[in-house]
């Protein structure tokens, strides 16, 4: 049944291509003009990723959350689900056996989920964001290797790259990589990473280039590492604010020894393939902070219509429909900044400047809309027994990982005052 599923959604895929593509061409023959302006319409193939993913956050990962929330259990029933269900690894290519999405398939993909938990769609999302190396830069034989199997079992994998005394600065990560004959000898200590615990491989940044003068560009190296290395010791589990079922540790190389094949592109580029990593993996994450931030505005919107003060219900109370009105504006216009980031780099189109105003935008926003969401609860929202307690802690993240709130100001700022300057 459920590989059926996944060949369902499979097919459902190609065929949604041939099918958008047969009706833009005859919608264009009937306009008897080149492009077709604005469309918000989805199509087939999106509808029924968004509908399935939709049908999973309210069936099962709703009723599943508080459990995984008060535990810190990763949740791997859910995992295994979503990847039945073809809900992740989504942009894995066809030639490796994956679905081959657009980033803004996949986008639609996790705000659904992230309507359900965040925790459960941080760990499928940071999935994507170490495979998204050795999609963007991996080659024929890594891909099949490395991706293939993701699609053949739900592995997980992991991004390496933050370290205990490094993360908005990339450029001063510690780890070294040592070539020797034909092998790459790894030292050092990366933090905070996703999944660390319960990955399959990892996709591991290290400095490669030995004089401190080389240029970032050019001093790092991009690996991708078999997670049952020797000399790999796992960390504990990391207690946080929220999204507490999403494996967070700290991960220590120590004389880890990395087959020269397992370099991405070759010595020296690494840093730009981590980064290129981020324009793909922001609009994503973007996404998964609209989902938050509407399970917060529905929470707190269904609450106003029961709750009654002074003989009527919150929602009649004119500040409280404003405060709902303006979580509204929030929502709709995050979901807009996602979309069009994803949508740009789905042309093929360099979309950094794009990418940093979802994620910052989004990110901001959750954390407004789930603490307006608590406000409109009164006391309740302060309480577990409650759901927008858990999303006023989830959403705090969204702020930090993926560059801070602040570093995708600095990207923002770089972009637009680049374009005078030209
Ligand atoms: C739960 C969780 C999961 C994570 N998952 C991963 C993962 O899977 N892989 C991975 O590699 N990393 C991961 N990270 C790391 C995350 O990306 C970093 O925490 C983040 O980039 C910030 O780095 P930092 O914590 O070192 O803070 P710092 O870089 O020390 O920043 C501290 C503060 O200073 C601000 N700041 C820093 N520099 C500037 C500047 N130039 N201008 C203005 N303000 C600045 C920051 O915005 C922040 O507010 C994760 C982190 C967490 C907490």
């Amino acid at each position: 049944m459920s590989g059926l599923c996944r060949q369902v959604l499979r097919v459902g895929a190609r065929a949604g291509l041939r099918l958008q593509s047969h009706s833009a061409a005859s919608s264009k023959a009937k306009a008897g003009q080149e492009g077709h302006g604005y469309n918000f319409e989805l199509n087939d193939q999106q509808k029924e990723f968004q509908a399935t993913a939709r049908k999973f956050a309210r069936e099962e990962i709703i009723p599943a959350a508080p459990h995984y929330d008060k535990t810190g259990e990763y949740p791997v029933p859910l995992i295994r689900r979503a990847w039945e269900l073809g809900l992740m690894n989504t942009h894995i290519p066809e030639t490796c056996g994956g679905l081959g999405l657009k980033i803004f398939d996949t986008c639609l993909i996790t705000e659904e989920i992230a309507y359900g938990c965040t925790g459960l769609q941080t760990a499928i999302e940071a999935n994507s964001l170490g495979q998204m190396p050795v999609i963007i830069a991996g080659n024929e034989q890594q891909q099949k290797k490395y991706l293939g199997r993701m699609t053949e079992e739900p592995l997980i994998c992991a991004y390496c790259v933050t370290e205990p005394s490094a993360g908005s600065d990339v450029a001063s990560i510690r780890t070294r990589a040592e070539k020797k004959g034909d092998e790459y000898i790894l030292n050092g200590q990366k933090m905070w990473i996703t999944n660390g615990g319960k990955a399959n491989w990892y996709f591991v940044l290290a400095r490669s280039e030995g004089d401190p003068g080389v240029p970032a560009s050019r001093a790092f190296t991009g690996f991708i590492v078999e997670a049952d290395t020797p000399g790999i010791q796992i960390g504990r589990k990391e207690i946080n604010m929220g999204q507490r079922c999403s494996d967070t540790r700290g991960i220590t190389f120590e004389d880890v020894r990395v087959p020269k094949e397992n370099v991405l592109i070759g010595e020296g580029v690494g840093f730009k393939i981590a980064m290129g990593a981020f324009d793909k993996t922001r609009p994503p994450v973007a996404a998964g902070a609209v989902g938050l931030a509407q399970r917060a505005l529905d929470e707190a919107t269904k609450y106003a219509l029961e709750r009654k003060t002074f003989g009527k219900f919150l929602a009649e109370h004119q500040i409280v429909s404003f405060m709902l009105a303006e979580m509204a504006m929030k929502v709709e216009l995050a979901r807009m900044a996602y979309q069009r980031a994803a949508w740009e780099v789905d042309q093929g189109r360099r979309n950094t400047y794009y990418a940093s105003i979802a994620k910052a935008f989004a990110g901001d926003i959750a954390n407004q809309v789930a603490a307006d969401a608590v406000q409109i609860f009164g006391g309740n929202g302060f309480n577990c027994e409650y759901p927008v307690e858990k999303l006023m802690r989830d959403a705090k993240i969204f702020q930090i990982y993926e560059g801070t709130a602040q570093i995708q100001r600095v990207i923002i700022a770089r972009e637009h005052i680049g374009k005078y300057k030209q």
